[in-house]
């Protein structure tokens, strides 16, 4: 397996328990926990509420918010692996460079920074969101300055009383400008264009309401199953049921209105693309964060990095200490930059050159016994990550138990069935917000192929728990087709 966040963790526990024991996890990093071990930036908290941003078999009673900061997510994650005895399972500080699958003995020969690997199975767990995007500005390299991305926060710089220029409103940003601007001394926020909100709501669970969930867990789910439900229907409103946005829609506009009360502020904030084409992000501090007299959003297209600032198209120079790129991530880049070879050679990179699909996000003609967690089209405008991964995890267990019951070493999807739900997701795509215009790591630059599930995501999970008739091949060593 590649990479020990919360997907690699949590394939290591639901193997376990199915019976499959001989799983290595790689992992770049030297801990375990993916995002929520990068991203340490002020601020850093989930946006899903955690009795859903959980695993479903390790509910947590005792999570301190409604939204969990990142240090309590990355603290959950290791308290897992540990707990579930998978901890020694995980290989840190090893980067999976290549993957090449052996025709002749089936099997996957992976390159690691720590040597050569086999492995009869792999499954990726990557995550969308794991490698930073720095734009390519005139004069970045120029800055004299220190200058970081959110996900490789320098904790080693202090801000207090600096001038911080900040470029991005996504998620990040709208996370860490609030946490930064009462140290700065001014804080000059880039703008290249505003994104949808709601409020998030977050507070601190009581003692009590704590006690409460360990004593009826029954309460935990119950706020689990309500959480997802209303998490659905806003999949829906982005989805098969968009007459629901301008809901949704007021809901935001009421936002902005309620905490800004200058007119040319609100209409700067005021997205013009359709909710949800960008991911909705959630807060109760951004724009009065952004009313502060240290802040400024700034919205002329940056023209340059200077040593000492950055440049506007209007020839203004704001002057800036340190600088912070909230400029998200290469979202369309999944299992890069580690090289997968199948069969004949033919690289994954060549496969999905025009454009990364896998059916069910998971399995890709050509790449036998192969899954990619959190693959293309996998990501949703709401739900849980956490939801999909498991989902994901299901139907690996199901093509294990499958290829013992037939005796069978190789799996592979046909090119029928991954063409049919190409054809399916296309389609489905097509009616959905992802395809209503807006820049967003949804869709790639053009605006095009969102990797998003345009479906429920109920569907995805009954969907992924079982083979479909026809959908794969199996094969035993002695290339012997074994029925399908
Ligand atoms: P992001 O949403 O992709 O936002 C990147 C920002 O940088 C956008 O505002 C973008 O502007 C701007 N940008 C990119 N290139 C630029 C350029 N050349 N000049 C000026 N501006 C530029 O990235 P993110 O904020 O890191 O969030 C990524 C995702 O991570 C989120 O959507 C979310 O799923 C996840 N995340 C989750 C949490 C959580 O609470 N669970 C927290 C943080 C992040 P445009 O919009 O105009 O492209």
């Amino acid at each position: 397996m590649v990479g020990a966040g919360f997907g690699g963790v949590g394939t290591l526990v639901m193997l376990k328990r199915a019976g499959y024991e001989n799983v290595t996890v790689f992992e770049k990093g030297e801990r375990v926990g993916g995002v929520w071990n990068y991203n340490t930036y002020p601020g850093a908290a989930c946006d899903v509420p955690s009795h859903l941003y959980e695993f479903s078999f390790a509910p947590n009673p005792r999570w301190s918010r409604r939204y969990a900061p990142q240090a309590e997510i990355q603290a959950y994650i290791e308290d897992v692996a540990r707990r579930e005895g998978v901890f020694d399972r995980v290989r840190t500080n090893t980067e999976v460079e290549r993957a090449t699958w052996d025709e002749e003995r089936a099997k996957w020969t992976l390159q690691t920074s720590a040597g050569e690997h086999e492995a009869d199975v792999l499954v990726t767990a990557c995550g969308q969101l794991s490698v930073p995007s720095v734009p390519p500005l005139p004069g970045l390299d120029s800055f004299a300055g220190p200058a970081f991305h959110t996900a490789e926060w320098r904790h080693d710089v202090e801000l207090q009383g600096k001038r911080v220029a900040v470029i991005g409103t996504g998620c990040s940003a709208i996370q860490t400008v609030p946490a930064i601007q009462p140290l700065v001394s001014h804080v000059d926020v880039y703008q290249r264009s505003p994104g949808w909100t709601l409020p998030k709501m977050d507070f601190a669970y009581p003692e009590t309401a704590k006690k409460l969930f360990e004593r009826f867990p029954a309460l935990l789910r119950f706020d689990r199953a309500f959480t997802f439900a209303f998490l659905e229907t806003v999949t829906a409103a982005m989805t098969s049921r968009r007459w629901l946005l301008p809901v949704f829609r007021a809901v935001a506009r009421r936002q902005i209105n309620r905490a800004i009360k200058d007119p040319e502020l609100r209409r700067t904030v005021t997205p013009g693309d359709e909710f949800g084409c960008k991911r909705i992000m959630l807060t109760d501090d951004w724009y009065p964060t952004l009313t502060e007299p240290n802040v400024e959003l700034v919205t002329d297209r940056i023209a340059e990095v200077t040593p000492t600032g950055i440049r506007t198209a209007d020839g203004r120079e704001r002057p800036a200490d340190v600088l912070v790129l909230a400029t998200g991530f290469k979202s369309h880049a999944f299992v890069a930059p580690m090289e997968i070879e199948g069969p004949g050679g033919h690289t994954l990179a060549e496969e999905w050159r025009d454009v990364a699909r896998a059916y069910l996000g998971l399995s890709v003609p050509g790449f036998p016994n192969m899954f990619v967690l959190y693959g293309p089209n996998t990501n949703g405008g709401a739900v849980s990550i956490i939801h999909q991964l498991e989902s994901g995890i299901g139907h690996v267990i199901a093509a294990l138990r499958e290829l013992d019951t037939r005796r069978a070493d190789r799996i592979e999807l046909t090119r029928e069935a991954s063409d049919a739900f190409n054809r399916e997701l296309r389609d489905a795509l097509a009616g959905t917000v992802w395809h209503s215009g807006c820049t967003s790591w949804y869709v790639d630059e053009d605006g095009n192929d969102p990797s998003q599930w345009p479906w429920q995501w109920t569907a995805y999970r009954r969907r992924t728990a079982t083979l479909a008739p026809g959908a794969y091949r199996f094969s035993a060593n002695e290339r012997v087709p074994v029925a399908s």
